[in-house]
């Protein structure tokens, strides 16, 4: 009988399961993605109590099934990352955090620096006191797109190397591009692309502020490069600059259902 296995993990999505059970969605720093099962969890006296949420950084102590899911046997608290689930604007934020991963990495490879990663991006969203930066949302995806292996060439034109006049971007060329190449891209601003090049030397907690407008196209590049280089189709980053909902108990509501219906 294979030995257990403790591991650490972030729980990216719990899916209710039967009459008392959750199936889960853990990323782990050495084995990548890992589906398992929890039984008996949602029953109240479960020993687990609510550790198995999505958001919780939690060790947890895994038997290998005969099928494809591993059982839940224990399950300890690192951080519960309670405050960012209080505000639907934070809440939110991490839920798309735990989609992109889910999406870019949706494998046993172990990334264990998408792991830090989303570690630090959860305690941030949990620290802001519910209100989600998009400049670190993208700063995030950014990281996930270079560990991921396909980020954005910055240096020169991905099309032709040329090092000036970078004002387009192209997915398709892998990268920005200058003026004579951009018929295969969009335009993009100095202030998007210094974003980018920033945001990708920054630690997470300290991605630059820019513009709506800059935030936009650089999501924007962001998006078409998963998609064109990984096949993965991220959601963009709502509610982008402005109106908090975050004093709407509405909203918090609806956006917990979501999640729970999710997964
Ligand atoms: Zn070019």
């Amino acid at each position: 009988m294979p030995r257990p296995l403790k591991t650490e993990s972030v729980v990216l999505r719990s899916i209710r399961y039967g009459e008392a059970d959750r199936i889960l969605h853990l990323y782990t720093p050495h084995l990548g993605r890992l589906g398992a099962i929890a039984k008996g969890v949602r029953r109240s006296r479960s020993r687990f109590g609510a550790r198995l949420e999505p958001f919780f950084h939690v060790s947890v102590v895994l038997h290998e099934g005969s099928g494809e899911l591993a059982t839940v046997t224990g399950a300890d608290t690192v951080a519960a990352n309670a405050e960012l689930r209080n505000h639907a604007e934070t809440l939110d934020a991490a839920a798309r955090a735990c989609d992109a991963v889910a999406r870019l990495f949706e494998t046993p490879e172990p990334h264990p620096e998408v792991f830090r990663l989303l570690v630090s991006e959860l305690t941030l969203l949990n620290e802001w006191e519910g209100h989600a930066r998009p400049a670190n949302g993208l700063a995030f995806r950014l990281k996930l797109l270079l560990a991921a292996g396909i980020v954005p060439q910055l240096g020169a034109c991905a099309s032709c190397g040329a090092r000036d006049h970078l004002h387009g971007f192209s997915a398709a060329a892998g990268g920005v591009v200058c003026s004579s190449c951009q018929g295969s891209g969009f335009p993009l601003e100095e202030e998007s692309y210094r974003f980018m090049v920033s945001a990708l030397g920054a630690p997470l907690a300290e991605a630059p502020d820019a513009s709506e407008r800059a935030l936009r196209q650089a999501e924007r590049a962001i998006v078409e490069q998963a998609e064109h280089h990984a096949h993965v189709r991220l959601r963009p980053l709502q509610p982008f600059a402005g109106v908090s909902p975050s004093s709407r108990p509405v909203r918090v509501a609806r956006a917990a259902v979501r999640i729970d219906a999710n997964g």
